[in-house]
């Protein structure tokens, strides 16, 4: 197995102290729900635009902060070791780099203002990349950790037009170039979904080495970048539910995950940090497979399976 770093491994070289990411919701909507690009979205987001676990109603973000912290504060207790804790802003759900750009600029500072709080987490689609909001995020990134998260999902475009995802593989490499060209600093990430609907092992392998080839293109020397791996998952009221249904979809079983994600991890260079392994679906809202609902006993049975 190749020597890939840990997240909890990467945020410690960066902070010198344990980090949890808080999910914020910025209030963004996305092109491809409101209808720039199409209604709807992508055929596996749930109505709350892939953040599950942001708040339920959009406060002001301080008092977002201030709530999810005192949410993993409750569940640290007891716990040894928490003392020094600090937090990354997560802004999940949606795509948070499209709207008025001042006004993303103002909630990205205002999380930064709030205590403990020494970095920031943007998730958002390769075609809402552009040299206007990164200007604004190179300045943050000057005094703060910023880490960009790029949905990709599969880099074989025709996977793109059947979950309807509605930017290209194209699109996506050039956001990462202009990403490292104007925030150097910047950490960025990359999503990839196992089991999309009529894709090959060939194809997401591929994929991981498409984003592999692209992200180290374009990083300075012993820079770093990130991925994020989960199966697809069915949730409720999606286009993906509908396919579930009608016997269009079958996701993924538990060890055909597991024996992909080896292989997928196997064709990743070195020191590319592992954001993720595993799905986090909600709960009350998931409709298959039930085996990724307990998160816990899936990483553990990924980490034996890959030791
Ligand atoms: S890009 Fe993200 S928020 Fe937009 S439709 Fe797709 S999954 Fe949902």
């Amino acid at each position: 197995m190749n020597k890939h770093i840990i997240l909890s491994d990467f945020y410690k070289s960066i902070f010198n102290c344990k980090v949890y990411k808080i999910a914020l919701d910025a209030g963004c909507t996305c092109p491809n729900r409101d209808g720039t690009k199409a209604f709807g979205g992508c055929i596996f987001c749930s109505q709350n635009g892939s953040g599950d676990f942001v708040p339920n109603k959009i406060l002001p973000i301080k008092e977002q902060v201030l709530e999810a912290i005192e949410k993993v504060q409750k569940k640290a207790k007891g716990r040894s070791g928490n003392n020094d804790v600090k937090y990354i802003a997560y802004f999940q759900n949606f795509t948070n780099t499209y709207g008025d750009y001042d006004d993303l600029e103002k909630k990205y500072k205002e999380s930064l203002s709030c205590k403990d709080v020494k970095g920031l987490a943007i998730a958002t689609r390769p075609d809402c990349i552009n040299t206007e909001i990164l200007n604004k995020i190179k300045c943050i990134s000057e005094e703060y950790f910023v880490q960009i998260e790029l949905g990709l999902q599969s880099s074989n475009d025709k996977t793109g037009i059947l979950i309807n995802r509605q930017y290209t593989t194209a699109e996506y490499d050039y956001a990462v170039k202009l990403i490292k060209e104007v925030c150097p600093k910047v950490h960025l990430v990359t999503h990839v979904i196992l089991g999309l609907p009529s894709e090959t092992e060939n194809d997401m392998l591929e994929t991981i080495r498409h984003i592999d080839i692209i992200n180290r293109r374009y990083l300075a020397n012993n820079d770093l970048y990130g991925i994020k791996i989960t199966n697809l998952y069915v949730l409720k009221n999606t286009k993906l539910e509908t396919l579930y249904l009608q016997n269009k979809y079958n996701p993924l079983e538990k060890e055909e995950y597991y024996s992909l994600l080896k292989k997928c991890l196997s064709v990743l260079s070195n020191n590319t940090v592992i954001h993720r392994i595993t799905g986090d679906p909600p709960k009350k809202s998931i409709v298959a497979p039930l085996w990724c609902t307990d998160k816990k006993r899936v990483l553990n049975e990924i980490n034996k399976f890959l030791k």
